[in-house]
């Protein structure tokens, strides 16, 4: 690997610099791997949440340097009242880990626990290690009111802080082996940002965009893509596959419509897919700034935020998630938002519009709402044409056949 000759001499390879300066790699390997596996077998064992897990994948391969494990008390009081670390970095949520008092009243400061996952088989599955420095208590409606800016229990995001453990641990983490997910969920795809920065240099790629999504890709995504990708080099189509509400499509599903979109109609030089191991907080504004963050990471320079990015229900404004950017140091974000419309179809245009580029009536325009995309793929219907390829839709249909209908498409 070419990797030194593309070095720019400052300890990363690619165009950005990652958040902090340092791609964090909390990955063990060789021997190291081994003797802290074998270590890990005597020590108690936390068994993390799926959101947890994900957390830990991400912190381990980088994805939120300079994060090097979960958050200390004055590290998340510093992100939660003020959305920054203590280093003075924007930072906007928290990646905390919940214990219930039980536990906690076990464990010692300066103890190394072991991080463990459910096994299928109904074991665990012993992924790394974690020093706790700290122990501490949390106010989860304050968490609640700042981070999700609700608190009522009725948002996803919101309701799991409510169920989650009173205590959090605080301590940097080490990591022998990721996630069974890692190598059994699109493991071709998982790219880690040292693999991607260097892709996108093998690519020679200066300016890359990525696109966060939880959904498949519809007409209206496919222009709002093209139309960045107009002004930069690449485009990186990143959804993520961490856990999901119920009613969003299932991970796999959206893959298959991916490739199916992205076979007949993307250019292959010009676009990179890949998964985001992380878990959806629904956390709006602070989420779409979390995203744009570990995207920088990834070496992408620019970041499409739509209206009500990661937004769920009416909890957020339209624009608070392109706005929430506004309130920070530029030179600190780095990663450039780019802020779009919806987009739609208009009959009149015969073509993908936005309210700020169609003169007409919105009669002309083919709107579909998650309730309709919901109730046409669960009666085995395609969607409209002018709203979603049918290659896609094929690949919908099929998939919520398999899954009886009881999944849809949060609009
Ligand atoms: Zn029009």
């Amino acid at each position: 690997m070419a990797e030194k000759t593309q070095s720019n001499g400052k300890g990363y390879v690619g165009s950005i610099a990652p958040h902090g300066g340092t791609l964090v790699n909390r990955k063990l390997r060789g021997e190291m791997a081994e003797s802290t596996r074998q270590m890990a077998q005597s020590l108690t064992q936390i068994v993390l949440s799926p959101m947890n897990v994900s957390d830990l994948e991400l912190i381990a391969v980088g994805a939120l340097s300079p994060l090097t494990g979960f958050m200390t008390e004055a590290e998340y009081h510093s992100v939660v009242d003020d959305m920054h670390l203590t280093n003075g970095l924007p930072w906007t949520i928290p990646v905390t880990l919940p214990v219930d008092r039980e536990m906690a009243g076990s464990l010692a400061i300066g103890q190394t626990v072991a991080l463990a996952e459910p096994a299928p088989d109904g074991g665990t599955h012993l992924m790394g290690v974690m020093e706790i420095s700290e122990i501490f208590p949390y106010d989860k409606e304050t968490e609640a009111r700042e981070v999700y800016l609700t608190t009522e229990d009725a948002h996803p995001g919101v309701a799991r802080i409510y169920k989650q453990g009173d205590m959090l641990l605080g301590g940097d983490i080490w990591v022998f082996d990721l996630p069974i997910a890692a190598q059994t969920e699109f493991p071709e795809l998982r790219h880690t940002p040292a693999q991607t920065r260097r892709m996108f240099a093998q690519n020679g790629w200066q300016r890359i965009v990525a696109f966060q999504t939880r959904n498949p890709i519809h007409r209206a995504h496919e222009y709002i893509q093209k139309t960045a990708l107009e002004i930069v080099d690449g485009l990186f189509i990143h959804p993520l596959v961490g856990e999901t509400k119920k009613d969003d499509i299932p991970a796999d599903v959206r893959i298959q419509s991916y490739e199916a979109i992205l076979r007949d109609y993307y250019p292959a030089d010009r676009v990179m897919l890949g998964v985001f191991p992380a878990a959806m907080r629904y956390a709006g504004p602070r989420e779409a700034v979390f995203h744009a963050i570990a995207r920088k990471n990834y070496g992408c320079t620019h970041f499409i935020v739509g209206r009500d990015h990661a937004g769920v229900g009416n909890y957020y404004g339209t624009y608070d998630a392109q706005d929430i950017f506004d309130e920070f140091d530029p030179a600190l974000i780095d990663i450039t938002p780019l802020k779009f419309e919806h987009a739609f179809y208009c009959k009149k245009c015969e073509a993908v519009v936005t309210a700020k580029t169609c003169p007409h009536d919105r009669e002309n325009w083919v709107f579909l709402s998650g309730t309709q995309v919901r109730e046409l793929l669960a009666k085995g219907e395609m969607l409209p044409r002018e709203f979603t390829r049918p290659e896609v839709s094929k690949v919908l249909v099929e998939g919520m056949k398999r899954l009886g209908g009881e999944n849809g498409e949060e609009s």
